[in-house]
């Protein structure tokens, strides 16, 4: 029976054959490593989790990677899939999925000199720049039974249950470190030419297939663009291509960048759908489906891409955390009820890699399926929250599902708090779609909304509701700097949300995420960079016909002029930025940087006045002759209104900046809201 979406989506919605297996759209749920894979209970976590999103309609799974030994470990004692025991534990996950009608693959990641362990063994013994221990180049025997411990993982996967496999041959793992020279030194039958250097993929893709059968789904994970200059050519990308084809495989995966090209290919600054041309070049070239990936994150642009024919299918990974449901609201036609990935990395990525277990900012149950459940409550409470920023909106609509009867208010004529702000800032559009997103909750759920509406005592009164919830977030903290009262001296609140004029020379005083946004927002000039596929790829020195070596053009002579000399400043004598996100503090200081924007850290500020700031470092005194300064000096709590109430003998639940202030980010803000209404 067609649906609302067969016509809105139809490319996307539009089932595909692969081999025998027919899948039932063109979705596919890219591989996350989420952390649960190293948890005692993580399994039945993960049978949840994955069962969540089989349930909410995508057509094929992909899971985090699975060593196929221990020297492919990410870190020490990580998960392996190479006993039957193993394989017995992952059972769990596959009836899990397939209960739910869904089709589940696994993905195995041998890591080579990616792993954090002393193991770690690649086609030559050379450190990356980004992890600390330096591999073992594998003798020849070593290449052999590396590629017997993938098909026997493989074979292991399938006994497990799994659909099919996904080989990770991409970003700069294991496989790729043999097939690129830019890892790859050796000179016997596994190194030196290209034919060698591929052999071992090759070997791997063969040896699986004619070990679990012709049904069972083989995915390649296949380097595109390698965004190093050492990478690999077109040419020699269409050459393995075709090979991997007539090898065996079911469908080519794309992979966009090694873990260590200091280009940004995923975080929010990225354009959405920004590297689907490269994955369109290779379709004239092979028979097999191919996947494109890196971006995308509605079903809009998901379409868009396979109507133009960049690919046979999209992957998304992050925007799964985001929604479990948003192929089942594509289907019905609900896609502005998806909660979208915003690609701020900030509670998936950026916890992989501080080694705690993923979730997602605008989804705190992501990977939380079987402790964060929001069930109807027996007794419907009239819940009041006050302040629609992003830890009351969280609430609001989370109380709402519940079944409580909820109000919300804002003094605003707008929901969003400061999420307003953000949104302003160049590469930071996403923050919109969550905006959006709770918009249209509110109204689904019958919330009633109280915009323009400050609350004080005369609103909310003694026995009107059965909870009230403070969410009035912060106010921008005053650093005390003598002269801080001058003409020159704004908030950034002036600059952002007041439009207040700034001059040509600028200090910004305090580097935290709103300095820095702060020196992104006044660096622009209507440079599209952040949204313009074209922008960003110049921007970045990514060649954008990919006919150079790895795809790297330079970035040099693209380095913008810079619209005002920014100086941003801190007292402390880190690095500037060091607190910044760990998966993308780098590319925050690497595009200041490119904006010639001046950082000094260890700076103690003494006064302002006509002439600037003045301050001293390293015990010299200095004069920044600012024709403006900004203020980002930190937040304080606004919490008067819970301090009011408390006098009058009305209590309430604080949360979000209302709460603590300090290091707060909607992360914490979302979860707070969303927990305590689950509680409620
Ligand atoms: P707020 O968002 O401050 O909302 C409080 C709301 O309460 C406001 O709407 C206000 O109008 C309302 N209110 C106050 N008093 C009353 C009253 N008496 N009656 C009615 N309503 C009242 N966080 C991230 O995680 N990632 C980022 O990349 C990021 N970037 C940012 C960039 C900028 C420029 C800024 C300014 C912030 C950024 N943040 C970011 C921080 C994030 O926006 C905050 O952590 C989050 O908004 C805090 O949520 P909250 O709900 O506690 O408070
Ligand atoms: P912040 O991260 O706490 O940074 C405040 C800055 O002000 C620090 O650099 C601090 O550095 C300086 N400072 C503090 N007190 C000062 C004083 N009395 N005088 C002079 N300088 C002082 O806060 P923020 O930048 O306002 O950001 C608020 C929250 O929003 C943050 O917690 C952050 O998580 C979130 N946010 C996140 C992002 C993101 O991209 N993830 C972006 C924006 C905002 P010194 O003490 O060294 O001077
Ligand atoms: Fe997307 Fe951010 Fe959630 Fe990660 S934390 S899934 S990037 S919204």
């Amino acid at each position: 029976m067609a649906t609302a979406g067969d016509k809105l989506y139809p490319n996307l919605l539009k089932p595909l054959k692969v081999g025998n297996i027919t899948l039932k759209n063109r979705v596919l749920m890219g591989s996350m490593h989420t952390g649960m894979e190293e948890e005692s209970d993580g399994f039945e976590n993960m049978a949840a989790y994955f069962a969540a999103r089989a349930r909410g309609g995508v057509g094929l799974i992909v899971t985090g990677g699975f060593a196929p030994n221990r020297a492919g470990w990410a870190m020490p004692f990580s998960e392996k899939l190479s006993t039957k025991k193993e394989a017995k534990k992952h059972q769990q996950i596959t009836e899990a999925v397939h209960a739910e009608g869904g089709l589940i693959c696994m993905q195995i990641l041998h890591t080579g000199r990616y792993g954090y362990h002393p193991f770690v063994v690649s086609s030559s013994a050379i450190k990356s720049p980004i992890t600390p221990f330096k591999p073992r180049a594998l003798s020849s025997r070593g290449v052999l039974k590396s590629i017997k411990d993938y098909v026997h993982c493989a074979s292991m996967a399938k006994e497990a249950g799994y659909d099919g496999v996904e080989v990770m041959g991409s970003e700069g793992y294991f496989i790729h470190q043999f097939i690129s020279e830019h890892v790859n030194k050796r000179s016997d039958e596994w190194g030196g030419s290209f034919e060698n250097r591929i052999r071992m993929a090759l070997e791997i893709v063969r040896q699986t297939r004619a070990a679990v059968g012709p049904d069972f789904i083989l995915i390649f994970r296949l380097s595109m663009l390698d965004l190093l200059e050492k990478g690999s050519t077109w040419e020699e990308v269409v050459v393995l291509a075709k090979a991997l084809e007539e090898a065996g495989v079911s469908i080519i995966n794309t992979g966009i960048g090694w873990h260590e090209a200091r280009i940004p290919t995923i975080a929010t600054m990225v354009p959405r759908a920004c590297f689907t041309w490269v994955t369109a070049k290779l379709r004239s070239e092979v028979s097999v489906p191919l996947i494109t990936s890196n971006r995308i994150n509605t079903p809009e642009v998901a379409e868009a891409v396979l109507a133009r024919g960049d690919a046979d299918m999209i992957s998304m990974a992050r925007p799964f955390l985001a929604d479990p449901e948003f192929v089942n609201k594509a289907v019905e036609g609900r896609g502005d009820e998806i909660n979208t990935c915003i690609g701020c990395n900030q509670a998936c990525l950026d916890h992989v890699f501080s080694r705690k277990r993923s979730s997602c900012l605008v989804n705190p149950q992501a990977c939380h399926e079987l402790d964060l459940i929001y069930q109807k409550k027996s007794q419907v409470k009239r819940v009041a929250v006050v302040g629609a920023g992003p830890a009351g909106l969280a609430c609001a609509t989370v109380a709402a599902e519940c079944g409580h009867q909820v109000t919300l208010f804002d003094a605003a004529d707008e929901i969003g708090g400061q999420f307003n702000i953000a949104k302003q800032i160049p590469g930071k559009e996403e923050f919109f779609e969550t905006l959006r997103y709770f918009s249209r909750r509110l109204e689904v759920l019958n919330v009633a909304l109280k915009l323009g509406k400050r609350v004080d005592l005369g609103i909310i009164k003694a026995g009107d509701f059965d909870e009230v919830v403070i969410a009035t977030g912060v106010l921008p903290r005053e650093p005390d700097i003598p002269g801080q009262e001058h003409a020159k001296v704004l908030t950034y609140l002036d600059v952002l949300r007041g439009k207040k004029e700034v001059g040509g020379r600028v200090a910004v005083i305090g580097a935290g995420g709103i300095g820095f946004d702060v020196c992104e927002f006044l660096s622009h000039d209507g440079d599209e960079s952040s949204v313009d596929v074209k922008a960003f790829l110049a921007k970045w020195g990514i060649d954008p016909e990919n006919e150079v070596r790895g795809g790297v053009a330079g970035i040099t002579a693209n380095t913008p002029k810079p619209k005002r000399e920014i100086t941003l400043l801190q007292r402390k004598t880190t690095r500037l930025g060091a607190g910044l996100g760990k998966t993308t503090g780098w590319i925050h200081r690497t595009s200041l940087k490119t904006k010639k924007i001046a950082m000094v850290p260890g700076a103690q500020y003494n006064q302002i006045d006509d002439e600037g700031l003045h301050y001293t470092l390293d015990g010299e005194d200095h004069v920044l002759p600012a024709d403006t300064i900004v203020l980002c000096t930190g937040q304080v709590s606004l919490r008067d209104l819970h301090m009011e109430l408390e006098k009058n003998g009305i209590s309430s639940h604080l949360i979000g900046g209302a709460d603590v202030a300090a290091e707060l980010d909607a992360k914490r803000a979302i979860n707070q809201g969303s927990r305590l209404a689950a509680s409620l």
